[in-house]
């Protein structure tokens, strides 16, 4: 009886590349402009500064306008909110330089007393048609056992200014020949209880912990090691090191 000579097997060609390109930062069509409405110094930096740091380094244009100045986040005797307002002020200008963003706006409202008002819709409408940008980052205001109003309330107002800014009958004060109407068609909300994005900022945590130690007035040493922790459990399931989290909305 012959036994047939089994042929040598050929080796089996990988099916991945042995390491996968970095997935974009944000989803296409993406952009160059971007603007971020938040409530308060340092949020920015605690929440997304990693992804921030990473679109300045692609070469985005990233604006910040900042609803209130933070006049109510201290425990040290003697302070002022008229003086806390303004230290949170410049400490938000040096982490925004250090993240590479161009443009920080405050509104000056009172830190906690940020309401879901017309004018402060008209104010945001106006930001947007200012900074015309690609790509709106604000709060998700719907993120559930969320306990800081000024973080639900700027979030709703933020959307409330993207539906109004893109109509010209809104706030026709505001156009003019060269100053008109804007469409905003990709936001992603942060500080979300629902992510259905998530962006490796492996080469930029140590940027975010740069900036965000900016907020001398607001961090110490150990946040480092909780921000680490945090972005580690964000980016565990997605293969990245350290990872931020966001919830797109696509619209038309
Ligand atoms: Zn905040």
């Amino acid at each position: 009886m012959t036994i047939a000579s089994t042929p040598p097997t050929p080796p089996t060609p990988p099916t991945q590349p042995m390491s996968s390109p970095i997935p974009p930062a944000l989803l296409p069509p993406g952009g160059q402009r971007l603007l971020v409405i938040m409530a308060h110094p340092d949020d920015a930096e605690f929440i997304c500064g990693g992804t921030i740091a990473r679109l300045s380094a692609e070469g985005w244009k990233v604006s910040y306008v900042l609803v209130t100045s933070g006049n109510r986040g201290s425990h040290e005797a003697g302070m002022t909110m008229e003086r806390l307002g303004k230290i949170r002020e410049e400490e938000q200008r040096d982490a925004a330089a250090v993240l590479g963003v161009r443009d920080v706006t405050f509104l000056g409202y009172n830190d906690g007393e940020v309401e879901v008002t017309l004018s402060l819709r008209k104010e945001l409408a106006f930001a947007i048609r200012r900074a015309r940008p690609d790509v709106l980052f604000t709060f998700d205001p719907w993120r559930p056992y969320e306990i800081h109003p000024d973080h639900r309330n700027v979030g709703l107002c933020a959307l409330d200014a993207l539906a109004a800014a893109r109509m010209p009958m809104y706030y026709p004060d505001q156009l003019s020949a060269d100053f008109s109407e804007h469409r905003i068609r990709q936001v992603y909300l942060f500080s979300t209880g629902q992510p259905n994005h998530w962006v490796d900022i492996d080469n930029y945590m140590e940027k975010k912990l740069e900036a965000l130690h900016c907020h001398k007035s607001q961090v110490s040493a150990e946040v480092d090691e909780i921000i680490r922790q945090r972005a580690r459990l964000i980016g565990v399931e997605h293969g990245y090191t350290y990872g931020e989290s966001f919830h797109h909305l696509a619209l038309r």
